[in-house]
């Protein structure tokens, strides 16, 4: 018996365009993992050794090593490398947050908003907008790029927002 392939929701694309709102990093208590390669390539570009990256930087939950998170004034979780900045827009002043190790950003970071939480569902993607104003805008996926980047295991070529 040939089993039927059934086409996900998202089989005609998805668009994203991040408006470097910086709501995705930071919100409620949450994780940003890091893998062994990942944590090196933040120690070389951070000038410092491991140790010493994963002793400033982050913790480890289950095994698993997670970004610290520092609680702000708000009462939101921001990731450690999140930072608040002063910026002039037409001459007035506001402030603007901002991941201050873009660079070295880890996968989960380069591939939001294509993780499967996300692809589950027509719902679970509508939920995201609550917090992500860059879902369906801008730039238009396939749904095999989708796929390619839901299931890269280290960093994509093209992470989202580069294509
Ligand atoms: S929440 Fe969405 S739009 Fe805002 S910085 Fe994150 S990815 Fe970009
Ligand atoms: S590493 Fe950068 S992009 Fe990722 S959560 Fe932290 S501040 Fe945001």
């Amino acid at each position: 018996m040939k089993l039927k392939v059934v086409d996900p929701w998202y089989a005609d694309g998805l668009k994203f365009q991040c408006t470097q709102c910086g709501n995705c990093c930071t919100g409620g208590p949450g994780y940003v993992w890091v893998s062994q390669v990942e944590i090196g390539r933040f120690a070389e570009s951070l000038g410092i050794g491991r140790t010493e990256f994963l002793k400033k930087y982050c913790r480890v939950i289950n095994g698993h090593v997670s970004l610290k998170e520092n609680k702000n004034l708000r009462g939101e979780y921001d990731c450690v490398f999140l930072k608040e900045i002063d910026i002039e827009t037409d001459g007035k002043p506001g402030k603007k947050r901002v991941c201050t190790c873009y660079d070295v950003r880890p996968l989960q970071c380069r591939t939001w908003p294509f993780w499967d939480g996300l692809l589950a569902s027509p719902e679970a993607w509508k939920d995201a907008k609550k917090t992500c104003p860059g879902l369906d805008r801008g730039h238009a996926y396939t749904k095999e790029r989708i796929e390619e980047l839901r299931d890269a295991e280290d960093w994509p070529d093209r992470p989202p927002g580069s294509t």
